[in-house]
């Protein structure tokens, strides 16, 4: 069965690769959807979300020796409603990761308007990893900017991109 994983992925973290990874080992196939919002700023562009993504899940998957997995995964990026999209490529499922409390009402809004934009659409919430369950893009950047460790959080990879981009921009 299809599965939609709709995020701004800005960037991957390993609370992200958790989720997917306990889906595709549950037998789903995975799209992870990568918001692109010409409003919204970001860190990293649309294409490059996609490419950090691409190559932390073939890491991620090689390492475990599960390369199997990736041909469950697809990876797209998309500017409007996630209820477009959905409809479009014949998905009836959003997955969406729960961490706080304070998830929890943008995450129950969000699931209804889809409902009400899409009759069909379901949303199943799952529960972050406790080792993953203080872990944000937004809270990873933090870090970053203010120069402090970030290897419980993100992959080196990652690591590496998030560093090169702050000190790009800080050159600016
Ligand atoms: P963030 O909230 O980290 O900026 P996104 O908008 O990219 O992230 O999140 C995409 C989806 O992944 C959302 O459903 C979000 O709740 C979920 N998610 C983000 N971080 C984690 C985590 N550490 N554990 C589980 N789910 C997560």
């Amino acid at each position: 069965m299809k599965v939609l994983y709709p995020g701004s992925f800005d960037p991957i973290t390993l609370g992200h690769v958790d989720i997917i990874e306990r889906l595709v080992r549950l037998d789903y196939d995975v799209t992870v959807l990568v918001a692109h919002s010409s409003r919204k700023q970001t860190l990293f562009t649309s294409d490059e979300r996609v490419a950090l993504i691409q190559e932390d899940l073939e890491n991620h998957f090689k390492r475990r020796k599960s390369d199997s997995f990736l041909s469950m995964i697809k990876i797209e990026k998309f500017e409007g409603m996630t209820s477009d999209y959905m409809k479009m490529n014949s998905i009836r499922l959003i997955v969406r990761g729960l961490r706080a409390v304070s998830d929890y009402e943008y995450e129950m809004t969000m699931a209804q308007v889809n409902r009400k934009l899409y009759s069909e659409a379901e949303t199943l919430f799952m529960p972050a990893s406790p080792e993953f369950h203080f872990v944000s893009s937004r809270g990873v950047k933090e870090i970053a900017i203010n120069g402090g460790a970030l290897d419980h959080f993100v992959s080196e990879p990652i690591r590496k991109a998030l560093v090169k981009r702050l000190s790009e921009r800080s050159m600016k």
